[in-house]
């Protein structure tokens, strides 16, 4: 497999979909200066305080978020999501799965999670997209986390239209009855949801009330990118970003 690899590597070599550098045999998904360059994501614990500025603690469904990266315009980051989402690099998805699996599982606030759920798709965008990312990114997770991965817990159940320009208000709003629970087979579990990217919290949010609703105990969030440029109030140099950074 390893010679039948880098056969292919010299007859159609692969490039990073961060940098547009030519990934070496050795390198999955994304190049080691990709990883080596994208800015951390914040805490967890600062994370949480951010999605407080949008969201009352009674309206709260998340209990903590994670994140690997920080979401920057015209970055490789924005190139990797894209990549992810609209070019068909499902194993990116994986691997950065993988990185931020890795990340949050030290962190305490992830302690006794049992089982991940990725956010849905509406099945529409799955048929012109050929799969659901975040359960690529899930996949990724559950390699470094172990855990049990429940896709079909939840679901779209309507399509709603694109949250880039909307506000936190207007957000909150536009997936208030996009998602449903299937069943309430989730009795005392804690849950582990996971997206590409997070803006404001609203569909991990809307999500995480979802299953509290069918009975699970707890619902943490995690999500490749965090993305702080929607909120005025927490400029990107006031959070401290993780130090431990691989
Ligand atoms: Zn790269």
């Amino acid at each position: 497999m390893r010679l039948r690899d880098d056969f292919l590597h010299i007859l159609a070599p692969a490039l990073c979909p961060g940098c547009d550098q030519l990934l070496m045999p050795a390198e999955h998904g994304y190049c080691l200066a990709c990883r080596a360059s994208l800015s951390p994501a914040p805490f967890p614990r600062d994370l949480f305080t951010e999605l407080l500025h949008h969201f009352s603690e009674d309206h709260l469904a998340i209990s903590a978020l994670g994140a690997l990266y920080l979401f920057e315009q015209e970055s490789p980051v924005q190139n990797l999501i894209h990549a992810l989402k609209y070019q068909g690099c499902y194993d990116l998805g994986v691997e950065l799965g993988k990185e931020l699996g890795a990340t949050i599982k030290m962190f305490p606030e992830f302690d006794g999670v049992d089982a991940i759920i990725p956010v849905p798709i509406h099945r529409a965008r799955r048929r012109e997209r050929g799969y659901n990312q975040a359960e690529a990114i899930a996949t990724g997770i559950a390699d470094a986390f172990p855990m049990e991965i429940l896709n079909d817990r939840l679901y779209r159940s309507r399509h709603t239209i694109s949250q880039t320009t909307l506000s936190a208000t207007e957000r909150q709003r536009n997936v208030q009855n996009a998602f449903a629970a299937h069943d309430k087979s989730l009795a005392g579990r804690t849950i582990l949801l996971c997206d590409d990217v997070c803006t404001t919290g609203a569909t991990l949010n809307i999500c995480a009330d979802r299953l509290l609703f069918a009975g699970a105990k707890r619902v943490v969030a995690a999500a490749v990118a965090k993305d702080l440029v929607s909120n005025p109030n927490a400029a990107q140099h006031h959070l401290p970003t993780q130090q431990f950074f691989p």
